[in-house]
């Protein structure tokens, strides 16, 4: 008989702050006896939600049930910055054939948006949780500033909309003198994730999905032409499993020795008091990714998404156990803190109320998993870290295969080659984090 045991399921370090600041959900349905189904999902983040509604489009009817490990928002899809964004983080240079691959990929992710955002309409989502605000591409410094005008370049080669924003207009929108200057692209959706993770869970359920939270599949094995998916205390059985399980992938045997397990972290400071408002000015809702990718994100909220508030992520380290360390996120809160004191002397010092680490799982050659991996098993992982956009394009592919469906999305996957070999461990887990080490204090002010 097939088996696929999982050598491990998932561990979060500190509470996801966005899921936190929502309050508590209703106690949770767990898996308590043997289900059977049509499509079992294992995973509630972007790309296992995304499955399920896709599969409750292609197969109207069918028996749909989603095994998550935790709670729902728990996960890394509540633990990100929710930047769901369009333009891919990388642009190439203008050479054709590059520009045109990119192209594909932005409008892709434009098509993962307006899925996400029928779902919002359909399912009643608050619509502060998903916001077409766009985002602004923050630079602390010269080589950020720099790196802003070759991307405006790079934008403009491809008719991308962006406006550069001086200093000035950069105090105006955050309230702090930080920013050397900005780049704005109109197409980012900017997300409260915990809050748009919960509506698509309630939203499918409410629309016949079964979801069992606090049931990890801890195995799935071939039974008489269907697949026995187990859990601590039942199991489902099912003709076709979607595996939308980020990097725990690799926990169940695939993409071994390839997939790069890093955690990011997050803070969120309490309420801010209506003096501490007063002292930091600028808008109430902004977001800002950094010009270097190792600098920090931050972004500002208010009440429509859980309270006035600042957030920022910074840092990263690689796990190949896929458990972060404590000292993982003590480093990384200090790090933040550091980083927050310099974007808003006014508020120098303020504790963080939450502090969290999450999993992205990378390719080293950018790749994402999605395809057929077994005789109706299905793979929706390895996003990338951009996993708001790319999990819910591969989890609407993975659901396309599994119904025998062909799109632009499921031929952009499968056409891509599998994630390149990582160097052997130690090697590999010291020697990746001695270059984000690097990379990161050589942007420290981005
Ligand atoms: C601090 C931080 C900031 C980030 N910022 C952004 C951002 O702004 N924009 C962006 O696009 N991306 C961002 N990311 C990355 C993004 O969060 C991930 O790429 C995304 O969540 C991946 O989606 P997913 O559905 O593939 O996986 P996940 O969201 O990780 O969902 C997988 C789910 O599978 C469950 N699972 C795993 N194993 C099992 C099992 N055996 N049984 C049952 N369930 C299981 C997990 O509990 C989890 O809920 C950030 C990540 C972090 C940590």
């Amino acid at each position: 008989m097939k088996k696929h045991q999982a050598l491990r399921t998932p561990v979060q370090r500190g509470r996801a702050g966005w899921n936190a600041i929502l309050g508590d959900l209703p106690p949770p349905q767990h898996l308590e006896e043997n289900e059977i189904a049509d499509f079992v999902v294992v995973g509630a983040g972007f790309a296992g939600l995304a499955a399920a509604r896709r599969l409750s489009q292609l197969a109207p009817g069918a028996r749909i049930a989603i095994l998550e490990a935790g709670r729902v928002a728990e996960g890394a899809a509540g633990r990100n910055s929710g930047f769901m964004i369009d333009l891919p983080h990388n642009l190439p240079g203008s050479e054709e054939m590059a520009a045109r691959g990119e192209r594909e990929l932005i409008s892709l992710n434009r098509q993962a948006q307006d899925f996400a955002e029928a779902a919002v309409e359909e399912y009643g989502i608050d619509p502060n949780f998903f916001d077409r605000a766009g985002k602004i591409n923050g630079a602390g410094d010269s080589a950020g500033h720099a790196a802003n005008e070759r991307e405006k370049a790079h934008l403009d080669d491809i008719d991308e909309p962006s406006e550069l924003l001086d200093a000035g207009q950069m105090t105006e929108v955050t309230g702090s003198d930080y920013y050397r200057s900005g780049l704005y692209t109109p197409g980012t959706v900017m997300l409260q994730p915990a809050g748009f993770i919960r509506g698509m869970a309630s939203g499918l359920v409410c629309a016949g999905v079964n979801l069992f939270e606090e049931s990890p599949a801890t195995g799935f094995a071939r039974q008489d032409g269907s697949w026995i998916v187990s859990t601590p205390k039942a199991a489902v059985q099912a003709g076709k499993v979607i595996l939308a399980v980020n990097g725990h992938l690799e926990s169940f045997g695939f993409a071994r020795g390839r997939l790069m397990h890093l955690f990011l972290f997050g803070a969120m400071t309490p309420e801010l008091s209506p003096d501490q408002l007063r002292q930091t000015r600028g808008q109430d809702r902004w977001g800002i990714t950094p010009a270097d990718h190792m600098g920090a994100t931050v972004r500002r909220i208010d009440r429509g998404l859980g309270g006035n508030r600042i957030l920022i992520r910074a840092t990263a380290a690689l796990r190949s156990g896929m458990v972060s360390r404590k000292s993982d996120l003590a480093r990384a809160a200090h790090g933040m803190q550091a980083r927050f004191d310099a974007r808003f002397p006014s508020l120098a010092g303020m504790s963080f109320e939450h502090v969290w680490a999450g999993h992205a799982c990378l390719s080293r050659n950018g790749v994402a998993v999605m395809r057929e991996i077994d005789d109706g098993v299905f793979s929706a992982c390895v996003q990338n870290g951009l996993g708001a956009a790319r999990g819910t394009l591969t989890g609407m592919g993975a659901a396309e295969l599994a119904c025998g469906q062909d799109s632009a999305i499921t031929k952009r996957f499968t056409a891509e080659e599998e994630p390149a070999r990582l160097p052997p461990q130690p090697f590999r887990e010291i020697g990746i984090n001695a270059v984000l080490r690097w990379r990161e204090w050589m942007a420290r002010k981005a």
